[in-house]
């Protein structure tokens, strides 16, 4: 397939896509009042993470006539979230039909512009989508967002700044020093509940040179010729033993607690409409079941990563294996297990992320007011898990919640903690591939609900005051 004809079908899918957005833009008004000015922008919303997640809600914001927004992404342009920073996979974990992102716009979609870029047979192929085809899909998205989006730039701790604004502080070289919002969205990703987390018995054992987390971008030539012991049997586990494998490892070793590896993925089950559009309004009971009971019981690594590491010689899993101590001598990690001591010249910990909301520098000076689902929600004994109690306790449309109303925090109803923080109150995967199609426009619903109603007092006299003639009566002269 030739470069330029591909650049010629992407070139026609993208006019394609401008004209869909034209032909659907109704009612195409701006209709949000401005706010009054300050020292610096004023927005209406600001989205702080500009990945599949913040470029979703940018688009879809613009195409409701919300259109005093920006963007701001840590990360440089094109690098923003996982997929060619710290993930290791070579297809998304997702089956390539899910959709959400191109908000329902058949040309916006990844499937339409796969077609474009490789061929419309090419789809056929294969059932995941390649990491680094999604991530191309992405920057090409994003072109067709109006708004700014400053890469580079980190928001710092939001606070209330009156008037219905809350102001954040911006970190970047092209960003202004803060910028005030009626609506700050998190799509802050997996970790934007917290941080990624390496159990502290192997943090303070092992020397920084010798462990990293799998979650967070590293060298792999680190691992080139060396023994790696990872812990975990997730996805990222798997997807880091292939890749330190692929660069030439000496060994690894995949240890984890369970005696069995997840063979079923129940995450899967989770993706039909009912459950997908209502889940929110589901009692939290149930949700709390949920919760629990995905906690409990991990997905499998996809096929493809276990069938990577497991085809080297010089991988072996290890069931029931789990770090009871770990320590650093002799210039190696050595790791107590029930198999006896392991040695290892370099540790991973897949180990996923935890809850702390004080780590995230965004929630720094609200972390402490936020409600956890520990102060909405207590389970049945059977049930109890102080690790899901952290997270909070987020609205019908992801808004946070104060810890108690009229304690000077009623501004966090303004805040939308559109990453994994929702997993408890929005399920396993609200804010994933396979959920945007329902997610999306839940939290968009509760942003131009809030913007309608703080400009309600205007709806009368706007009506009342609206003079546009519709009836030219010409020269037809109408006897009294
Ligand atoms: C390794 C991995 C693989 C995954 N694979 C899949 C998959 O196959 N299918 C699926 O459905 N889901 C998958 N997920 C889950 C989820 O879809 C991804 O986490 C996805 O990246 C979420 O998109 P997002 O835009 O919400 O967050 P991200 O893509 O993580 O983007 C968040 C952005 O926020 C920025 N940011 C964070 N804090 C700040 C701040 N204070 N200031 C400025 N910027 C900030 C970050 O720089 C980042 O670019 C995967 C997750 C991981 C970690």
């Amino acid at each position: 397939m030739s470069g330029d004809a591909a650049a010629a079908r992407l070139a026609a899918l993208e006019a394609r896509a401008r004209e869909d957005l034209r032909l659907m833009s109704y009612p195409a008004r701006d209709w949000v009042r401005p706010a009054p000015a300050r020292s610096d922008p004023v927005l209406d919303v600001l989205i702080v993470g500009a990945g599949q997640s913040g470029l979703a809600a940018a688009l879809a914001l613009e195409r409701e006539g919300v259109t005093r927004i920006m963007l701001v992404d840590a990360s440089p342009a094109g690098f923003e979230g996982p997929w060619e920073t710290y993930a290791r996979m070579e297809t998304l974990r997702t089956p390539k039909h899910s959709v959400g992102l191109e908000g329902g716009l058949p040309s916006l979609s990844a499937r339409a512009w796969h077609a474009a870029r490789y061929g419309a047979a090419a789809w056929e192929g294969f059932a995941r989508v390649r990491r680094h085809d999604w991530m191309d899909y992405l920057r090409w998205l994003r072109g067709f967002v109006a708004a700014p989006v400053l890469n580079d730039t980190r928001a710092g701790a939001l606070a209330d700044a009156g008037d219905g604004l809350i102001e954040v502080p911006l970190a970047g070289p092209r960003a202004p020093a803060r910028v005030f919002a009626r609506h700050v969205v998190l799509a802050t990703g997996f970790d934007g509940c917290g941080e990624w987390h390496v159990p502290e018995h192997i943090a303070s054992a092992v020397p920084p040179d010798r462990l990293t987390h799998s979650n967070v971008p590293f060298d792999l030539a680190r691992v080139a010729g060396r023994r790696v012991g990872i812990l975990g049997h997730g996805a990222s586990a798997f997807d880091t033993a292939g890749a330190a494998l692929d660069a030439g490892a000496r060994s690894v070793e995949i240890c984890y607690r369970r005696r069995d590896i997840p063979q079923i993925n129940p995450h899967r089950h989770l993706e039909y409409v009912g459950l997908l559009k209502h889940y929110p309004e589901m009692p939290a009971a149930l949700r709390w079941e949920i919760a629990h009971f995905f906690d409990t019981r991990d997905q499998p690594p996809t096929q493809n990563a276990w069938d990577k590491a497991t085809s080297y010689p010089n991988c072996r899993v290890r069931a029931g294996c789990p770090w009871l101590r770990v320590a650093f001598e002799g210039g190696e990690v050595r790791v107590d297990t029930p198999a006896g001591t392991l040695a290892y010249d370099f540790v991973v910990a897949a180990t996923g992320s935890i809850v702390r909301l004080e780590a995230r520098a965004e929630l720094a000076l609200a972390a402490r007011q936020i409600a956890r689902w520990r102060d909405r929600y207590t389970p049945p004994a059977a049930l109890a898990h102080d690790g899901l109690a952290d997270y909070p306790f987020v609205g019908a449309e992801y808004q946070l919640q104060p810890r108690e109303a009229g304690t000077g925090f009623d501004w966090l109803g303004r805040v939308y903690a559109y990453n994994f923080s929702s997993y408890v109150s929005m399920g396993p995967h609200s804010t994933s591939v396979s959920a945007h199609k329902f997610s999306m426009p839940r939290m968009l619903r509760g942003i131009t609900r809030a913007l309608f109603f703080g400009q309600i007092d205007a709806v009368m006299p706007g009506i009342a005051a609206y003079d546009e003639i519709e009836l030219n009566l010409g020269e037809k002269r109408i006897a009294a």
